[in-house]
């Protein structure tokens, strides 16, 4: 059923309801493309009714915008809608304030401060499904923000559809990103692939008869065959890989056998390989050992008439929906539409996070797989005693729970730490004892000179800014203890007046190898005898001792003093 056949059949539903209050809410706004602003939000709901997700997700599709992008109130949604909707939506409006702005090392804290910020995995489903339409629309914005929605799009949002194990999704997104991020690139690869993907599918398309045929001869009677066309994007990569090489690439188009039992598949790659010879090494099992992602399939390259190489794919049913629709396929979806689980404890579910119990276990399965992508992808799991705050800048600091402002200037940079002398956070000043939340926004407050207080070492929570206010606070002792404790020792010698008598004092210093670093001559209070007084760095009793001792013994000294300074 289409969403507007749902509005129509069922006009008190949940998601009529959302309908209309979005359509309302929406109703003088336009997007930039000059089409109506409810549209957008209705794709949004397709898509969510696509991916097959609960009615809630739906609702909260048609209602992502209102809070952020119409007069509507957080409290009014909550009046109309409930608990439920009202934080899915909150949910979408703060992942919307995290910007990608292209910080290179911290692309990492950004997916995972995502996945932190939405508390449920719908949230995520929502915003994917947002930016899946975002991105189909991109050419009504202006050049520098395509630039960096399509980026962020590429580092952020695809990757996070492929971790959940939404492949098509994850290349759709890719491919939308890339005329954008590679306008050259794509226009060449374009014009030198486009024919060639024509005659692949022929080719393929021609091959299909003689292949069921033989399927059928072993009683094998696939659901569906239907062919594959590699992404631009992805082939893109390939090529940069193969040394821009189309005809190393063989499965620009892939052939794809839809059938219903694990027996089947195997049954078939044996098929396939008595018809047509088995490159050797090309096979790959993804049944008995899944991506990280949780793909399943078999793989193998073939060598068809007139010596051309075949990509064949092999797969049930429910692989090829799990590998279109990822985690939304078999978990949500299943508990949801099985009754397994209520609504409402969708979201104590999603809080459960299966799918990184599940990469938990696919890393305990795989764990001598030295794979690159399967390291990468469990990097995600261990966000939940984590949280993640963001710079004023956009840089993403990820931090243990509990962590104050402090902690995240430390995190930023030692001086930062150091200096600071508040915080503001979300905009708003705060303690620096304040405990930061996921996706907050922190801009710290600093004074040039100021040092840290020796309280901070009773609230933060990460070793760096211990180990850094410690050292500041050891520092700073010993510069307070310097300032304080006598540095030179001031001589006071009252003479009379002689010649040599200033030379014959210094004499008694450099003896001693003692440096002089000042003389001052004058005239005694009473005015009769002149007075010498010389600073040097001395500090040491016995030191001034011996040298009180030698001045008193020079010719005509009347008296000697010292006072330390
Ligand atoms: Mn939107």
């Amino acid at each position: 059923m289409t969403l507007n056949e749902f509005i129509k059949a069922e006009p008190e539903s949940l998601t009529a309801r959302a309908y209309n209050f979005a359509k309302k809410a929406h109703a003088s706004q336009k997007r930039k493309s000059g089409e109506p602003y409810f549209n957008h939000v209705a794709e949004v709901a397709k898509t969510l009714l696509d991916w097959k997700l609960d009615e809630s997700s739906v609702a909260a599709g048609l209602l992502h915008d209102v809070v952020e992008d119409t007069l509507v109130t957080p409290e009014e949604l909550r009046q109309a809608f409930g608990e439920e909707i009202t934080f899915l939506v909150d949910g979408v409006t703060k992942l919307g304030r995290i910007k990608y702005r292209g910080t290179a090392g911290k692309v990492e804290n950004l997916r995972k401060m995502i996945f932190a910020l939405s508390e449920d995995l719908r949230v995520v489903f929502i915003k994917l499904a947002d930016r899946l339409h975002n991105m189909k629309t991109l050419s009504a914005l202006p050049p520098v923000k395509q630039k960096r929605i399509a980026m962020e799009t590429e580092e952020i949002y695809a990757p996070i559809a492929y971790r959940l194990g939404m492949q098509s999704l994850a290349g759709e997104l890719r491919d939308l990103a890339f005329p954008y991020l590679y306008p050259r690139e794509s226009r060449e690869l374009q014009s030198m692939a486009g024919a060639e993907y024509g005659a692949r599918e022929k080719y393929l398309r021609n091959l299909k008869p003689q292949l069921e045929e033989h399927l059928a001869h072993h009683a094998i009677s696939p659901q569906m065959i239907d062919f594959r066309a590699k992404r631009l994007s992805s082939l893109y990569q390939k090529l940069l890989r193969y040394n821009a090489d189309l005809e190393k690439i063989y499965d620009l188009v892939a052939m794809r056998i839809i059938v219903e039992t694990i027996e089947e598949c195997y049954a078939a790659l044996g098929v396939v390989h008595q018809l047509w010879p088995p490159l050797p090494g090309r096979i790959k099992d993804f049944i008995a050992m899944p991506k990280p992602n949780g793909y399943r399939s078999l793989h193998t390259t073939v060598i068809g008439p007139e010596e051309k190489f075949v990509e064949i794919q092999i797969r049930t049913r429910q692989m090829h929906e799990e590998n279109e629709y990822g985690i939304a396929a078999h978990w949500i979806y299943e508990q949801v539409r099985t009754g397994k689980a209520d609504p409402k404890t969708t979201r104590e579910l999603t809080k459960e996070i299966e799918w990184v119990q599940q990469l938990r276990r696919w890393q305990e399965k795989f764990r001598e797989v030295d794979s690159e992508e399967f390291l990468d992808s469990m990097k995600i799991d261990f966000f939940r005693d984590r949280i993640f705050a963001i710079t004023p800048h956009g840089d993403v600091m990820d931090l243990p729970a509990g962590a104050t402002p402090v902690d995240f200037a430390y995190q930023i940079h030692s001086d930062i730490g150091n200096s600071c002398v508040g915080a503001k956070v979300n905009d708003k000043f705060t303690p620096l004892d304040y405990e930061l939340h996921s996706g907050d926004m922190v801009h710290i407050l600093t004074q040039k000179g100021k040092k840290p207080s020796e309280d901070w070492l009773e609230f933060v929570k990460t070793a760096t800014a211990h180990a850094h206010i410690k050292a500041a606070l050891k520092d700073k002792d010993r510069r307070l203890q310097s300032r304080h404790a006598p540095r030179f020792t001031e001589f006071k010698i009252v003479a009379k007046d002689r010649v040599g008598l200033i030379k014959d004092v210094s004499g008694v210093f450099a003896k001693s190898h003692v440096n002089i670093t000042g003389i001052h001559t004058g005239k005694s209070p009473s005015g009769n005898f002149p007075v010498v007084r010389i600073q040097c760095p001395v500090t040491d009793k016995k030191q001034i001792e011996r040298l009180m001792l030698k001045l008193k013994r020079l010719k005509e000294v009347k008296e000697v003093g010292y006072q330390l300074t």
